[in-house]
């Protein structure tokens, strides 16, 4: 196993034409804000139903498992559970987990390319740029089956941080 290049682009994470996205879900894994929401939205009902159906009980804070990804160019969905900083979970560890458990599941799925969010930067407030340090090391730093690795920013000066780290 090698490791996968690590990439950044400025964009949409619904958008990408990759083999696998990953979501910034919650526990529940039924629908919600920011990158879930756009996620639902554009890949349609197969990806809540797949939600459904795969996890009746939904996923554990740290924790990745996957569905269809719909209508989305991307063939799965890898959804991950970030730690709420917002609501006190400040454990590091869980959002290192995030990154790895999506490239293990990733692995198992045999995808090549995978975009990741910034996951836990958005409604979860984690402080952005150890959010960023935090997927940076992660996925440089995880012996995966994965080529590309791809963080997708939402707008320039995230993107910008993100290729700063990376050249660190
Ligand atoms: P969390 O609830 O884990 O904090 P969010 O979805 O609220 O997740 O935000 C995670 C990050 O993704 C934030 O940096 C946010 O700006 C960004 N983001 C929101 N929508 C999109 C999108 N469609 N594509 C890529 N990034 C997005």
């Amino acid at each position: 196993m090698g490791y996968a290049e690590v990439t950044v682009v400025q964009g949409d994470i619904t958008q990408q034409q990759v083999d696998a996205v990953v979501n910034a879900a919650n526990r529940r894994m039924r629908g919600g804000g920011g990158v879930d929401g756009a996620i639902h939205r554009a890949g349609g009902p197969a990806v809540l139903e797949d939600c459904r159906r795969r996890f009746p009980h939904g996923l554990a804070t740290g924790d990745a498992g996957w569905t269809t990804a719909g209508d989305l160019p991307a063939r799965w969905v890898v959804h991950v559970v970030g730690p709420n900083h917002a609501a006190g979970e400040t454990d590091r560890a869980l959002l290192v987990s995030c990154y790895a458990r999506a490239l293990a599941v990733a692995d198992e799925l045999g995808a090549r390319t995978v975009a990741f969010p910034l996951v836990s930067a958005g409604i979860y407030g984690w402080p952005r740029q150890d959010a960023i340090d935090c997927a940076v090391a992660t996925l440089a730093g995880t012996p995966t089956t994965v080529e590309e690795a791809r963080i997708v920013a939402h707008d320039a000066a995230t993107a910008a941080q993100v290729r700063a780290s990376l050249s660190e």
